[in-house]
């Protein structure tokens, strides 16, 4: 279900076409205008190395204004982009935007790997693999400068084909991260054969770890990530008490609004220079390097 400009003017042109529909396929039509004039914009998120205090990467996030709406969220412009295939353009373009971040960082001296999200129709693009090798080959980056995120739901959507298009990227070097980990249907077996470097504990279990219970789920799920060799970051951090117990759990690494919120990528260079390092709970600080 492509939604082709045709095909959009003359359901546009449909009397029976309720409102709702109407609007979500005028937003697509803007939302490609936007993609095409390059107006979307790259968030970065940074992410906390829980045992050394440092920032050691971070999230690229979308950002869509609309010319007259505003600030549409991700979770509405992704949703759309995934039902009408603009999700390929989407992605080419935050790749694009990231790559560009990260050469110019690391132009700056400024060598912190940068996490792209990656959906389901991406990877059944049968041109996903060589788009990203030819990014990869133009921009002078070390390769795992970029990191790649899928969630959970996509991966075991179909863990076939995922898993071999995952071992395309993970032979082109590219570190790749299972994303909102736990609230999809991992099989152990596919988490054990999939090539990733690393679990994103989904933010539903980071706000809940007063809970005992929930503690003890994500104590568990950090003991499984590294049990199979991988990193763990936990997503939404919002609190001080949150990191501490994290660290102390053994969580690799935190991102969330107590670190900082997603920020223009143009500001995250000098957020970064003003870190001033974080002495985690039971832990030397500044010795590690990211
Ligand atoms: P995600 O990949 O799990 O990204 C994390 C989301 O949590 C981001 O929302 C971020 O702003 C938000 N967040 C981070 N820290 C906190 C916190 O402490 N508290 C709370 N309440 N929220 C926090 P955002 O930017 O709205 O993105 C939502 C989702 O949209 C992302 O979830 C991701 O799945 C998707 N998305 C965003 N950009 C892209 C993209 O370029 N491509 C694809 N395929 N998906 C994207
Ligand atoms: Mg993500
Ligand atoms: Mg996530
Ligand atoms: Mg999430």
């Amino acid at each position: 279900h492509e939604a082709g400009d045709g095909a959009s003017q003359v359901l546009l042109a449909h009397p029976d076409l309720d409102k709702e529909w109407r609007e979500r396929l005028i937003l697509a039509g803007d939302l490609r205008a936007a993609i095409d004039m390059r107006a979307l914009q790259v968030h970065v998120q940074p992410q906390l190395d829980l045992r050394s205090g440092k920032i050691c990467s971070m999230e690229a996030l979308a950002r869509w204004r609309h010319p007259l709406h505003g600030d549409v969220s991700p979770a509405r412009f992704i949703g759309l982009a995934e039902k009408t295939g603009l999700i390929r353009p989407l992605t080419y373009a935050i790749l694009d935007g990231v790559c560009e971040l990260a050469a110019r960082h690391a132009a700056a001296g400024l060598l912190l790997p940068i996490a792209v999200n990656v959906s389901t129709r991406n990877l059944h693009d049968p041109q996903f693999v060589a788009r990203v090798k030819e990014l990869l080959d133009h921009w002078p980056l070390p390769r795992n400068c970029l990191h790649l995120e899928l969630t959970e739901t996509a991966v075991m959507d179909d863990p076939v084909r995922s898993l071999k298009v995952l071992q395309e990227l993970h032979a082109l070097g590219l570190p790749i991260y299972l994303d909102d980990f736990g609230t999809g249907y991992s099989s152990m077996t596919y988490l054990r054969e999939l090539p990733l470097s690393g679990l994103k504990i989904d933010r539903a279990f980071t706000i809940g770890l007063a809970q005992p219970q929930t503690r003890q789920i994500v104590q568990a799920m950090i003991d499984l990530g590294h049990a199979l060799g991988l990193k763990v970051v936990a997503e939404g951090t919002e609190d001080e008490a949150t990191l501490a117990i994290l660290a102390d759990m053994g969580c690799d690494i935190a991102q969330g609004y107590g670190i900082a919120r997603p920020m223009p990528n143009a500001e995250i260079a000098a957020w970064i220079a003003r870190w001033p390092g974080r002495r985690m709970p039971g832990t030397s600080n500044g010795d590690a390097s990211p």
